[in-house]
């Protein structure tokens, strides 16, 4: 029987989500090349104070490792991170895994990719899988002076752990999901706090409750108990994603819980910069039980000038008030465009992915592009959803992937891609849909694109689960023969994004 050679880019989430996906399914012949020295991606690579997942751990968490062990409802970044270390390590990955190892680039050569590696080597593979997360690569934002400043200088995602804070005036800036964790856990930490606002945000109210002795030791004993938490979760979330995508009731209630939430700022100076002008969900939702706390504290400032300059001894605003600072902590996002790159990748006929890209990430169904054979993506274009948990999407894709390696393995193809006309029509439709969504309802942020329309799929996860869980559309394809073997005809099955006549969610 034939095996296919896979290397896999990327072991965060999706990588190590594939990669279990592929051993259960006895692909055994891949290489797992991570750059950094451990397991963990976005939750290796952010570990700054406060860092909690503001998704229910029950249901941020794989299918095929329910953790029994979680110590809150809401868990802590370190102990996130922990989780899908000890699931590799369970999943065997280690011995597969290559750390130290950055993929610069890959060529499509004949019926399989030519991969290059930061040490120097090339190998071939007959697939590629590129498991690189989307919000990787930080975003330094264009303020004049900040190499200026005199203090300490950091992202957010690149924490200094071996910079002390006792003692330390620290200035933030950003208001988003990390912005808002990092001040609510530095706010009584250390003297001083500036969180610099450019657009306030609406916060979700929540509360982070430690689970019991006698609910921890429920769950060690009985871990199938886990199911039920992820489906009610799974459930809410469902009820949630309709306010993201349909106007109506869902967004109208999350609306007002917001606005409610906001109340319980006391100043009404305070309370009015901290006020969007924006529909709630347009921007990724803030979930938090302690951000209002933090900024109401008296050694908590919230500056809503304009930065004009970073110097050496701080901030100066546009007002030209000067904010001196021990620390200055970049909590500015990151670039969603970038996926995969800057590895460079070269398709079918010298196809580069910055050509294919050049107007912007785009993909069908979120894993596989036109022009480049054998290329699978984890999370790719379009297939984040806002607030809901990537591990459910990479287990959704690992089984599409596994699903074409079975097909590969039988000889029904060498290399397989989807038609550029049905990635047009996919990327239509959704275009389509992006008006009824809350991410195009008046505000900016990472979701959106360069053509001002969301990077997120524009329905709800229920529905691209169901789509990608669903055999592939032979017509969508172009597949590629060895000289010794042919394709079987694939049964067409139902396929809610791809049927014209699909009615829009309920
Ligand atoms: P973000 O949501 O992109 O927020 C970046 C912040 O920086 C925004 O407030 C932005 O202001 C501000 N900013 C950017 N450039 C600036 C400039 N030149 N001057 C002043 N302010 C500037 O980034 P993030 O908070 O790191 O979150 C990114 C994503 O990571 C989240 O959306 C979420 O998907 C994920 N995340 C998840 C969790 C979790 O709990 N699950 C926690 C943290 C992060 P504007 O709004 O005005 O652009």
């Amino acid at each position: 029987m034939n095996t296919p050679r896979i290397a896999i880019v990327g072991a965060g989430i999706s990588g190590i989500c594939l990669g279990v996906a592929l051993r259960q399914a006895g692909f055994t012949d891949f290489v797992l090349f991570e750059k950094a020295h451990d397991y963990g991606g976005t939750w290796r690579d952010n570990s700054y104070p406060g860092l909690v997942c503001d998704v229910p751990s029950r249901y941020y968490q794989f299918t095929f490792a329910r953790n029994p062990a979680w110590t809150r409802l809401y868990s802590a970044g370190p102990e996130i991170k922990d989780y899908l270390v000890r699931v590799a390590h369970e999943h065997r990955l280690p011995a597969r895994t290559r750390f130290g190892t950055e993929v610069t680039g890959a060529e499509f050569e004949g019926t399989g990719w030519r991969v290059s590696t930061s040490d120097g080597k090339t190998e071939r593979f007959d697939f590629l899988m590129c498991a690189t997360g989307f919000l990787h690569h930080p975003n330094r934002p264009d303020i004049a002076g900040l190499d200026e400043f005199g203090g300490t200088l950091m992202h957010s995602s690149r924490w200094r752990h071996d910079v002390e804070l006792t003692g330390k005036r620290v200035g933030v800036i950003g208001t988003g999901s990390t912005g808002t964790q990092l001040v609510s856990a530095l706010a009584g930490a250390v003297p001083e706090v500036v969180l610099f606002q450019r657009t306030p945000q609406w916060i979700l109210p929540t509360v982070n409750r430690a689970y019991t002795p006698v609910a921890k030791t429920l769950y060690r004993l009985a871990p199938a108990l886990g199911v039920l938490p992820y489906s009610g979760n799974r459930a809410a979330f469902a009820v949630f994603s309709q306010g993201l995508v349909h106007p109506g009731r869902v967004r109208r209630l999350i609306q007002w819980v917001v606005e409610r939430n906001l109340r319980s700022v006391k100043d009404p100076e305070l309370r009015r910069k901290l006020t969007p002008d924006y529909q709630a969900m347009c921007k990724r939702l803030v979930v938090s039980d302690r951000f209002y706390q933090a900024v109401q504290r008296p050694d908590v400032t919230l500056e809503t000038d304009g930065i004009d300059h970073v110097e050496k001894r701080g901030v100066v605003t546009v007002s030209g008030r000067l904010h001196e600072l021990d620390i200055l902590v970049l909590a500015t996002g990151f670039d969603s465009q970038a996926f995969m790159r800057p590895m460079a990748i070269t398709g079918a006929g010298g196809r580069t992915l910055d050509r294919a890209w050049a107007q912007g990430p785009r993909a069908f169904e979120g894993v596989m592009m036109p022009d480049f054979p054998n290329l699978f993506m984890l999370v790719g274009p379009h297939s984040p959803f806002a607030n809901h948990p990537l591990t459910a999407v990479a287990e959704a894709q690992s089984a599409r992937i596994v699903g074409w390696l079975r097909r590969w393995r039988a000889g029904e193809f060498a290399t397989v891609a989807p038609t550029h006309a049905a990635t047009d029509r996919y990327n239509a439709r959704m275009r389509a849909a992006a008006p009824s969504t809350v991410w195009t309802t008046g505000c900016t942020s990472w979701y959106l694109g360069k053509d001002g329309l969301p990077a997120l799929w524009p329905w709800t996860p229920g529905r691209y689960e169901k789509l990608i869980r669903s055999a592939p559309d032979p017509v969508d394809y172009d597949l590629g023969q060895r000289a010794e073997s042919r394709t079987e005809p694939v049964e067409s099955p139902s396929r809610p994004v791809d049927s014209a006549a699909s009615p829009p969610e309920p």
